[in-house]
């Protein structure tokens, strides 16, 4: 089954904000522009309710950029706030039951995802002096939270996060407090996310302060609880479901990230979306057969990730390169 981004959805009640990737609903739309803290993006799976990848809106535009520079703008504007432009730093915190095999791929994936054709679609994105973002993705570190909750409240989640940045340096699961990080906190089979993981979201990003420092991090949930709400086939090009649908959806949260850190950076004006968001769950073409599939290959593995927004003229697009 295919799966569609519906919306944003504003999720103002929620204790921590994030962007989510999502399924079915009647998700809402808009995005909250008041409170950063507030944003919420759901990446949809559905049947009903189908969102096809929404026509470009906008096309160029060079208005309202505070520092007055023209930022090219095509389908996506930007709303003048931070980006990570020199790069990004991944961390990992592996939180409940994962397999061996999930955790080897998906540090591949991290490892090596940076300047690739796919993730250079990110250079089409500027930061607000009009200069293009950095190709380069840095695997910094791995943890393992010995955490034992199978069900986690986005507090939870950030708790997480904030936890093992407090660590003393001598710790194993010590995380340094890194401007240009972002944590990803993945979820193991045994684990779920109470506001919604497989019914609202597979996937979102937000940020906090931390020790002074804007703290990027993201939550990814094990597909294989809910494989037909974000997983986009079952098993996938490495045989395993919650690598193959895992890295989809990371990647996605990453792309996001690194473009819109604090949400107040690249988004569609008129509907929220950040750049990943109006790509869901669309992947071009593709090679392989069955549940095999797959659209792109790196770090000596292939992978079936969905697209992302080409902040490209004349009107934008979506694309694997
Ligand atoms: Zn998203």
């Amino acid at each position: 089954m295919k799966k569609y981004l519906l919306s944003f959805a504003v999720m103002g009640a929620l204790a921590v904000g994030a962007g989510f990737l999502v399924m079915g609903g009647d998700g809402g739309s808009g995005k909250e522009k008041d409170d950063d803290d507030d944003k919420s993006e759901v990446i949809e799976k559905s049947s009903h309710r189908r969102f096809d990848v929404p026509a470009p809106v906008g096309g160029a535009s060079t208005a309202a950029v505070p520092t007055g520079q023209a930022v090219p703008q095509f389908g996506i504007q930007y709303h003048g706030g931070p980006v990570m432009s020199s790069g990004m730093n991944v961390y990992i915190i592996w939180y409940g039951t994962h397999s061996a095999t999930t955790k080897t791929n998906l540090t591949t994936l991290v490892s090596t995802i940076g300047n690739t054709p796919y993730w250079n679609i990110n250079k089409t994105y500027t930061n607000a002096a009009g200069t293009a973002l950095s190709g380069v993705v840095t695997f910094k570190k791995a943890v393992v939270d010995t955490g034992t909750a199978t069900s986690l409240s986005d507090a939870a989640i950030r708790t997480i996060v904030s936890n093992h940045l407090a660590l003393p340096t001598n710790n194993a699961g010590y995380l340094p407090r890194d401007p240009n990080g972002i944590y990803l906190v993945l979820t193991g089979t045994n684990v779920t996310a109470s506001s919604g993981f497989c019914t609202q979201y597979c996937g979102w990003h937000t940020h906090f302060t931390s020790g002074g420092i804007d703290i990027k991090y993201s939550f990814v949930g094990s597909v294989s609880r809910c494989p037909n709400s974000c997983a986009a086939q079952n098993p996938g090009p490495n045989g395993d479901l919650n690598t193959d649908g895992m890295a989809s959806i990371i990647a996605h949260e990453m792309e996001e990230a690194l473009t819109d850190p604090d949400l107040n950076a690249w988004y569609q004006t008129s509907t929220g979306m950040e750049n990943a968001d109006k790509c869901a769950w669309t992947f071009g073409t593709t090679s392989g057969t069955g549940s095999g599939k797959y659209n792109m290959t790196f770090g000596g593995k292939n992978w079936y990730i969905q697209q992302n927004w080409k902040n490209l003229g004349p009107s934008g697009s979506c694309g694997k390169q």
